[in-house]
């Protein structure tokens, strides 16, 4: 791969369920390190969007390049694609009859054949890194919300994954929980972590953000970087939009 070409590069893509139309020639490019957060109401296509770049859901029309690979290019192995994609979504998804540790180690164990010794230690410092690193022999039903949450982005983070894609990681939280996620998610931007957030939080869209995408009725409506996005966006939509959650 070329080092100057995006990372994620979307041309053109369409989506629709039956005859409703959830993408509606979306095109959107991602640089190595990059922070892309996505906005808009609710049924705007962001989970779709999301989805669409690790295919768990397929486009009509349109590519998808991840990484330099075609998604849907058939010569192309998906599962090694996925491997560089990590993804968190709303609800934490943990498996709850295994440890929080044993929920990091399974996929290196599973699906990179890491030594188990050495998935161990790398789930140690990555629950380290998370801030929870004392829970890694309890189950996930025995934390809050925001620490299995956080749990679900070590767990993402054992594949060593180039992007993480985040679906409203904080929308099912408690709000004395949101900051302790958001701040795991900054520390990430900040050592240069390419993302891909969906969230209603404005702080972090301003904080994080290179680059603010503004969705409405499955099309980018808007985007731009936040300074611009929030102080002087261009469309009436957008200016509505920010009216009602400002
Ligand atoms: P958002 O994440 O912005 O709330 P989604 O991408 O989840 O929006 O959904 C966009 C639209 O597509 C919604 O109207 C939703 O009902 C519809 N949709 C999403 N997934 C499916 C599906 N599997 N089958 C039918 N309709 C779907
Ligand atoms: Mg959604």
């Amino acid at each position: 791969m070329n080092a100057a070409e995006p990372i994620i590069q979307i041309k053109n893509i369409n989506k629709t369920f039956g005859t409703f139309k959830a993408l509606d020639d979306v095109s959107l490019d991602v640089s190595v390190g990059e922070r892309v957060v996505v906005l808009g109401p609710s049924g705007s296509g962001k989970s779709t969007l999301l989805r669409a770049i690790n295919r768990l859901e397929t486009i009509d029309s349109g590519t998808i390049i991840v990484d330099g690979r075609n998604l849907y290019d058939p010569s192309q192995d998906i599962n090694r694609i996925r491997m560089e994609l990590g993804m968190v979504f709303q609800s934490f998804n943990l498996f709850r009859h295994m440890t929080v540790l044993e929920n990091l180690t399974l996929a290196p164990i599973k699906l990179k054949k890491m030594p188990k010794s050495q998935a161990e230690e790398l789930g140690l410092k990555l629950l380290d890194k998370v801030g929870i690193r004392e829970k890694a022999d309890w189950y996930p039903v025995q934390l809050s919300g925001g620490q299995q949450q956080r749990v679900a982005i070590a767990r993402a983070l054992a594949m060593e994954p180039k992007i993480m894609l985040f679906d409203e990681p904080t929308s099912a939280l408690d709000p004395e929980m949101i900051g302790e996620v958001l701040d795991v998610m900054i520390n990430l931007a900040r050592e240069g972590m390419t993302m891909v957030v969906v969230t209603h939080e404005m702080g972090f869209a301003r904080e994080v953000a290179d680059k603010v995408v503004f969705m409405d009725e499955g099309k980018i409506v808007e985007m731009a970087p936040p300074d611009r996005f929030f102080e002087n966006p261009e469309h009436k939509r957008t200016r509505k939009f920010l009216e009602q959650i400002l």
